[in-house]
Order: structure tokens, then sequence, then C-alpha cells
């Protein structure tokens, strides 16, 4: 279904980014990867699924590497026809106790790089009247918890951008749209699991459930498969007039 086209990936080296990548690739996108860590073994997993590979280091808290990336992906591919703006990191403390570097983290990974890669690939998106731009933002772009004052304020504030960016492209085959997980099992949430294992003497498997209990009613994660699937759909013909909504895939979390 995607075959010819290009999707860039931010923060694909781990989780749900890679799973969104795989999704994608499997559709025969060709990919452009972000992230840290390794990247030689997610660069393998996408050229067995048989399509064009290339990856780009940026931090996405620093807009001129974020500028850099998307002049890479252009030069290697011609054009980003798919963003999946989804890299993102965590950080929980009372707001008195938040260390102001980490709100400024925060804010600048989870939600103005966003703003700076989506300001990057319109035009060549609208030129081409097709494009696809997928914000993962998260329940926490819909609802709220304690101790993740710059999460949740990021989060919100892409749903936000997202509603905007909808609007401005809603007369041109380019759509907007964000998606928004409960837990999903990732490093991002391993690290929350241990905290909370160490802080209550739980097991790793008692502390997880103890973390679904606490918010997702159907008591299971949502996988990054599960989430790559969805994206899938939002670049389908059967998407081209969706815009602009903030779909959870929650396990209820929302629903009460
Ligand atoms: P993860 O830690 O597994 O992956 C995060 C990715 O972002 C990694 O590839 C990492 O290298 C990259 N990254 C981090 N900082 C970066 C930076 N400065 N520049 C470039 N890349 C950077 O986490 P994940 O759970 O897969 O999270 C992905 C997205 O999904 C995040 O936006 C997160 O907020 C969102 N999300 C996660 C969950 C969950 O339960 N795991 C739920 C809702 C939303």
């Amino acid at each position: 279904m995607l075959k010819g086209k290009t999707a860039l990936v931010t923060g694909s080296t781990s989780g749900i980014g890679l799973g969104i990548a795989k999704a994608l690739a499997a559709e025969g996108a060709n990919l452009v990867l972000n992230g840290f860590g390794d990247s030689a073994g997610p660069q393998a997993e996408i050229a067995a699924l048989g399509v064009q590979v290339a990856y780009h280091g940026a931090d996405m808290s620093r807009p001129a590497e974020i500028e850099a990336m998307m002049a890479f992906a252009a030069e290697r591919f011609g054009r980003v026809d798919i963003l999946v703006n989804n890299a993102g990191i965590q950080h929980v403390a009372k707001i008195e106790d938040f260390p102001v570097e980490r709100w400024d983290a925060v804010i600048a990974i989870n939600l103005s790089s966003a703003f700076h890669a989506t300001r990057l690939a319109l035009p060549a998106m609208k030129a081409a009247n097709w494009g696809r731009i997928i914000n993962v933002a998260s329940v926490h772009g819909l609802v709220a918890s304690a101790e993740k004052a710059a999460y949740v304020a990021a989060k919100h504030g892409i749903v936000g951008l997202t509603k905007v960016t909808a609007l401005e492209t809603a007369t041109t085959g380019v759509t907007c749209n964000a998606i928004c997980p409960g837990w999903v099992l990732t490093p991002l949430v391993q690290k929350q699991v241990d905290a909370k294992a160490v802080a209550m003497g739980l097991s790793n498997e008692e502390a997880k459930k103890q973390l679904l209990q606490e918010k997702e009613p159907s008591m299971q994660f949502t996988t990054p498969e599960e989430l790559g699937e969805l994206a899938v759909f939002f670049c389908s013909a059967a998407g081209n007039n969706v815009r602009g909504v903030a779909w959870n895939m929650d396990g209820g979390w929302t629903a009460q």
C-alpha cells in the first residue's frame, strides 16, 4: 500500500517508534530512522522487510539537528511523505521538586520537536498534495496523572498542535492525527515499573500488575505492533478524511 512512499519516524530505535516503523515498512514504505542507542539492529530489521532504510541521529531537542535530519531525508529519498513524531522521554516528580532542566528537555523533545519536524515537512507534502503526519501523543494528552507535569503539558500540547495542523491542511491531501496509547511495555515504562517495584517492595510482575490496575481496565499493555497497525490505517485511503483526531488505544483508561 505504501510502496514508493518515504516515512520518517523520530525515536525509532526502540519501543513504539520501531513498532510503527516496522508496520510502515511492511506496507512497502522506505524508512528514515532516528533515535539514540543501537541503530544497526533496527536498520537491519527494517531492511529485512525489503525496503530501503537510512538513519539520522539528530537529537530531537535541537532544532538545528532536526533541520539537518529533514534535509538528509529529502536528499536521500526526495521527500518525506509520512512523518511520525514519536520521540519522547518521561520524568516523574512533584511540580515543586521538578528539575527545571528536565522540564525544558521534556517540552523540547515531546512537543517542540514535533513543531519543527512538521514545519519542515509540510511544504513538500503540500506540493505533492499527499502526506500523513502522525503525532504519538498519549492518554496523557487527554487526561492527567500526578507527578507528570511536563509530560502531561507536552502531550496536551501535541494534541493541540495536531488539531491546528489538521485545520491548516484540511483542503489538501495532507492529514494530521494523534495516537494516544495507554501503557505500552517499552523501556520508557519499564523504568516506571522498576521504580514502583523498589518503592513498594514488589516483584517485577507484581509491579506491572499494580501499574495496570491503577489506570487500565483491560489489565493489558497495548503493543507497538497494534499501534503500528493504527498508523497504517491513518496512511490508508480510508484515512483520507480523518483529520485532527486524538485516537486513544488505552484499554479503557480514558473511558472511566
Ligand atoms: P522508548 O524509550 O522505548 O523510545 C523512545 C525513543 O525516542 C528511542 O528511540 C530514543 O532513542 C528516542 N529519543 C529519546 N530522546 C531523544 C532525543 N533527544 N532525540 C532523538 N531521539 C530521542 O519509549 P516509547 O515508550 O517507545 O515512547 C515513544 C513515544 O510514545 C513517546 O513519545 C512516549 O511519550 C509515547 N508514549 C509511550 C507510552 C508507553 O506506555 N510506553 C504511552 C503513551 C505514549
